[in-house]
């Protein structure tokens, strides 16, 4: 049992999580995910994540590392894959995995390597569900910074907060992990797939997904840091320890301590803005916080040729729906 989840009933949680596994265990394993998952240093990539928790009062051995056998494949799923914090596995899809290495036109086995990193980030942040077990309609689900509140019996009172913040962490770590996994392992993909692979991750003219969100995480640490005189780099690790913490952002002491650095406003268009996932501009609205004419100029370069990026995909979407 992970002690960093659910602070519910240790009892029906664990019965949860052995009926979760055996049915992980008598389902049929996908053979091309098994190809993938075997490829990966799972050793490594536990132990890089284990690093975040190295300057904090929690055990690396505690952390909530989905491990292989725990992820499955599930070809109905609309996107590439997501964490679940319900059954504290990973579920994939691999064709829509293969839908994103088409546009890429790199090897498969990076594609998942970007895709398992960002998961797993979602899964060793701090998790809870306050309130799902037993029969209820209304609960929350926690992961990191995001707050998911569930209504079963009334859908349009379902939201998320702070899942724009959540998502840009998650997948800033996630390229710089994938990043430093290929440093370290040269021979994971063939070497000019990776080259190509690298050069796109770094190059903010292509776009992915999550761009505006890691954006926004750099903007919010640009100002931190200069406001604080930290360095960025204290700022990030601050920011990742906070959501493997589980840190509580509507806390009235945090509150109290973010309006010294950002307005009203802003706030709380952290807090109800969702993920831009479906709509690579969602996030663009949070960006009127920053005076990008007066941030460091190599950040500026980055954002707008991100912002550039995500304007032309929304353009070809919106022609394509025509
Ligand atoms: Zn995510």
């Amino acid at each position: 049992m992970q002690s960093n989840r659910l602070p519910e009933n240790k009892e029906i949680i664990a019965e949860h999580e052995a009926e979760v596994r055996q049915a992980v265990n008598e389902a049929k394993r996908d053979p091309e995910l098994e190809q993938i998952l075997a490829k990966v240093d799972w050793g490594w990539l536990k132990q890089r994540f284990g690093r975040i928790l190295a300057h904090t009062d929690i055990d690396p051995a505690s952390l909530n590392f989905v491990p292989p056998d725990m992820i499955e494949s599930d070809h109905t799923w609309e996107s590439e894959g997501f964490y679940s914090i319900f059954n504290n596995q990973l579920v994939v899809n691999p064709e829509k995995v293969r839908e994103v290495q088409e546009l890429w036109q790199v090897p498969i086995e990076l594609m998942w390597l970007y895709l398992l990193a960002h998961e797993e980030t979602h899964a060793v942040s701090k998790s809870e569900c306050v309130g799902a077990f037993g029969d209820v309609s209304e609960y929350y689900l926690r992961s990191g910074y995001s707050l998911y509140h569930a209504n079963e019996q009334d859908e349009s009172k379902e939201f998320d907060t702070y899942q724009i913040l959540d998502e840009g962490i998650t997948d800033k770590l996630a390229r710089e992990i994938v990043l430093e996994y290929l440093e370290a392992h040269p021979d994971f993909a063939d070497a000019t797939g990776t080259k190509e692979f690298t050069s796109k991750l770094n190059d903010d003219r292509w776009h992915k997904k999550y761009n505006l969100e890691v954006s926004l995480v750099e903007l919010m640490i640009d100002r931190l840091a200069r406001e604080t005189g930290v360095t960025s780099k204290i700022v990030w690790n601050a920011m990742l320890q906070g959501k493997l913490e589980g840190e509580d952002l509507t806390h009235q002491d945090f509150q109290e301590l973010a309006r010294q650095f950002f307005s009203e406003k802003f706030l709380h268009q952290l807090k109800m803005t969702e993920a831009s996932s479906d709509k690579p501009l969602g996030a663009l609205s949070l960006f009127k916080e920053f005076n990008l004419t007066s941030i460091d100029p190599a950040l500026k370069a980055k954002i707008e040729a991100r912002i550039q990026a995500a304007q032309h995909l929304q353009e070809e979407k919106l022609s394509l729906a025509a």
